[in-house]
């Protein structure tokens, strides 16, 4: 192995973000060359200031090439992060410690990610999409203990982990509707053919849904609750995917603490009951659950369905980016510049010279590790 590498890293201070030349030298820990990086909600919300998380370089949801070894041979193998920490559901890659918005990432830091290794056939690019679908398929399964298809599910968010979520309730059979205000992204959405059987709209009527999941940033979080708790049904069932921080108050669900409820479901397993019946504020008694991170087993379904459907789910990766094009575009989208048009998944390559380019669906891992030879 090389004496040193170079080693570009998206550095944040602040609300800024900036692309940093570091050398370095693989020796201690396994060193992942990174090969694409997914931008995710929640990388946005900490770039824009909305989250307190520590992490200066972000990115969690990855694939790498785990460099060999320097005492001893290995085969190429491409793995994907697994973010979560399922003993320390606070210590998170690239939200509580650095990720992985770089070209090489070393586990030397002593922080317990988990990686699951890359099925031969899945596209490469579409492999940041893997962890994102594990925790909608993890969300589903939660939904699954209250409620079965086809029931009607209401799903507040218009963003990649919603749409994610959309797809895959589509698929197990529940009708769903997709609650975003904005004109543009419904046409946007419609344009792409993003969405099957799901139906866009602006708001969900009163007690006309069997379950909700809120699926929208922190700042987004208090109205969204409001609603999904009005459109429910007596006894349907709410899940909290995102934007719920810790010590989360809500006027209509007096006395429940509705962070500690997500924090039972962890990367596949459960403490206590996955869920708990409550009553809001006006009476109504709804199921409440949610989770954080998501199983090695979710991980490879996930990647199963990426396999079988590329087409699908390859049309929520609407950039593939380098890292230079990262440093400008993250902010701004961050920022929530419109400006620069309608995003689901960016995708960032720090392989590539070039700026942008179309996602592509069909090189696989076991394409590029053959290339590599
Ligand atoms: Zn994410």
């Amino acid at each position: 192995m090389e004496a040193s590498l170079e080693n570009r890293a998206l550095v944040r201070t602040g609300t800024t973000l900036q692309l940093r030349r570091n050398r370095f030298h693989p020796s201690a820990g396994t060193t992942h060359r990174m090969l694409r990086v997914g931008v995710c909600g929640t990388d946005l919300q900490i770039q824009r200031g909305a989250r307190g998380d520590r992490a200066r370089i972000l990115g969690h949801e990855g694939i790498g090439l785990r460099l060999p070894d320097t005492d001893r041979e290995t085969i190429p193998v491409c793995e994907i992060f697994d973010p979560v920490d399922r003993h320390d559901q606070d210590t998170i890659l690239g939200h509580s410690y650095d990720g992985l918005l770089r070209d090489y990432f070393t586990s030397s830091s002593g922080h317990p990610y988990q990686v699951v290794v890359a099925q031969d056939l899945l596209p490469l690019d579409l492999a940041p999409l893997t962890e994102p679908l594990a925790t909608a398929l993890y969300g589903w399964e939660l939904i699954g203990e209250h409620l079965r298809p086809p029931g009607r599910v209401a799903i507040f968010g218009a963003g990649s982990a919603a749409l994610l979520l959309a797809l895959t309730g589509e698929r197990l059979g529940y009708r769903i509707e997709l609650i975003q205000p904005r004109p543009e992204r419904a046409q946007f959405l419609t344009g792409r053919s993003i969405l099957g059987t799901a139906e866009l709209r602006t708001h969900a009527a009163a007690d006309s849904a069997d379950g909700a999941i809120v699926c929208l940033p922190r700042e987004a979080a208090h109205p969204a609750l409001d609603s999904a708790l009005t459109c429910l049904r007596p006894g349907g069932v709410l899940n909290l995917f995102g934007g719920i921080p810790a010590a989360f108050d809500h006027p209509d669900l007096p006395g429940v603490d509705l962070a500690a409820i997500r924090r039972r479901n962890v990367c596949g397993h459960t403490r206590g009951s996955a869920s708990e019946l409550v009553s809001t504020a006006t009476g109504k008694p709804v199921w409440v659950t949610g989770h954080r991170g998501s199983s090695p087993q979710q991980l490879d379904a996930a990647q199963r369905l990426l396999i079988d459907d590329p087409a699908r789910y390859g049309a929520l990766v609407t950039h593939v980016i380098s890292l230079e094009e990262a440093a400008t575009r993250i902010p701004a989208l961050a920022a929530r510049d419109r400006a620069r048009g309608e995003h689901i998944k960016v995708v960032i390559d720090p392989t590539m010279t070039e700026p942008t380019r179309p996602a592509d669906i069909h090189t696989s891992v076991a394409q590029h590790l053959r290339q590599l030879r």
